[in-house]
């Protein structure tokens, strides 16, 4: 029932913004409570939950990129009339724009929650030889896992025997372009970065690949996290204690900025590159690899067939759980979510987390502070809450439509959030 509603009103929302521009401001997030806190912190423009035996996250996304590029529809039009259309540039001889516009893809992929190393497995020069399907260790060609935007990310060749550098097709401001219809990175993109530049800017206040604060790109579909030239803390890369294989990756602990322990002892890629290189320019015996990971470390047990090549599909390896909430558990931190359905219209439910019983107000302002409607006011029990606002002010009154915040206060916690109404 719950689901049927969620589905239909994602459907509604897509519809009604054809026109409206499509940003990481205005994209549906929506995470369930106990999908780990790696996926709630970074990601966005998804939607994750728990599968039925809690094996899995099941990471639904879109290839729609939530910014502006020259792939949009409508281009081929004196004066679009889609807001994400931006003109085209040639990045040079050779390059040609793809004919292909983008639509909307949806996609999903089960992601081990403990991921299981593939038995002896020994990444060297030998499994990783550039080429797409001679091993079947590699990845699929196609959707191997989820930018932190919601984007789909490819494997790192671009078709059998290319390197993407090698692709004529042109790629856009964010290094995504679509094949078919499907708007992509391949893994070496740097767009997902813009994610972390506006999601988190008092961490990241430069987003250059090799020399930002904290990279991050997503996350394969086997659960190799996929790095950039920094740890997770945005500490630089102890190279000193921790050897690389062939496709620079390894395997540590994955703590955040804040001592957060997001992975134990996970296998992830840094894509660590200052030039694109064939060289084995920094000693270790192995070619500079500037691309994300050829072969799969993980396995992906339950894949029937296809077995260990995981890859994104259009219905999750096992289903979602039903996402009760479970009375008698307290939460362990304070969180507030992103609101759902965003944009909304006519209303829209705010979940947050009280790990402890207090007193809590939750309060709607316009965007000049101004405001609009307290939802909540009052003492309230430890455990998972949620409230609805039916997009009425203090009288009862209809708002108008645009960008609202929501604030939730209680003794030790405070936090705004941005949410959308449309009409
Ligand atoms: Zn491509
Ligand atoms: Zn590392």
């Amino acid at each position: 029932m719950k689901l049927t509603t969620l589905i239909l009103t994602v459907f509604l929302t897509s519809n009604l913004l054809a026109q409206e521009m499509y940003t990481l401001e205005t994209c549906e997030t929506d995470i369930a409570y106990n999908v780990p806190q790696f996926y709630q912190d970074f990601f966005h423009c998804v939607k994750a939950r728990v599968s039925e035996s809690g094996d899995y996250v099941n990471l639904y996304f879109n290839a729609k990129p939530p910014y502006q590029t020259w792939y949009y529809d409508e281009r081929n039009i004196t004066s679009s009339d889609n807001p994400n259309w931006i003109p085209f540039e040639s990045f040079g001889p050779g390059s040609y724009q793809n004919p292909n516009v983008i639509v909307e893809q949806d996609y999903v992929i089960s992601i081990p929650v403990n991921p299981v190393p593939r038995s002896g497995i020994t990444i060297d020069a030998s499994t990783v030889d550039g080429e797409v399907n001679t091993s079947n260790y590699e990845y699929p060609m196609g959707t191997i896992g989820a930018a932190l935007n919601g984007v789909t990310m490819f494997n790192s060749l671009a078709a059998p025997g290319d390197v993407i550098e090698n692709e004529v097709l042109s790629f856009d401001l964010y290094n995504g372009h679509p094949a078919g219809e499907t708007y992509h990175y391949h893994t070496i993109s740097q767009g997902p970065l813009e994610v972390l530049q506006k999601k988190l800017p008092t961490v990241v206040t430069n987003s250059t690949p090799g020399s930002a604060e904290l990279e991050i790109y997503g996350i394969n579909c086997d659960g190799v996290v996929i790095m950039g030239c920094t740890e997770l803390n945005g500490s630089s890369i102890d190279t000193a204690n921790y050897s690389f294989d062939a496709q620079n990756g390894h395997v540590h602990d994955m703590i955040g900025e804040d001592g957060t322990e997001y992975f134990t002892d996970r296998y992830h890629t840094h894509m660590c590159y200052t030039e694109i290189t064939d060289e084995d320019t920094d000693g270790d015996g192995y070619a500079q690899h500037e691309f994300s990971p050829e072969i799969s470390y993980y396995k992906t047990p339950n894949l029937g067939v296809s077995n260990d090549r995981c890859g994104a599909m259009s219905s999750p390896i096992e289903p979602d759980a039903v996402l009760g909430l479970d009375i008698d558990a307290i939460p362990n931190s304070f969180v507030l979510y992103n609101n759902y359905p965003n944009p909304f219209n006519p209303e829209t439910v705010i979940d947050y987390d009280l790990p402890e019983s207090g007193f809590v107000n939750i309060t709607v302002y316009d965007i000049n502070g101004r405001k609009i409607k307290e939802l909540t006011n009052s003492s309230q029990s430890a455990g998972f809450k949620s409230v609805t606002w039916d997009a009425t002010n203090m009288m009862g009154q209809p708002i108008s439509a645009g960008m609202y915040l929501y604030t939730i206060q209680t003794d030790n916690f405070l936090e705004t959030k941005k949410m959308m109404y449309i009409k």
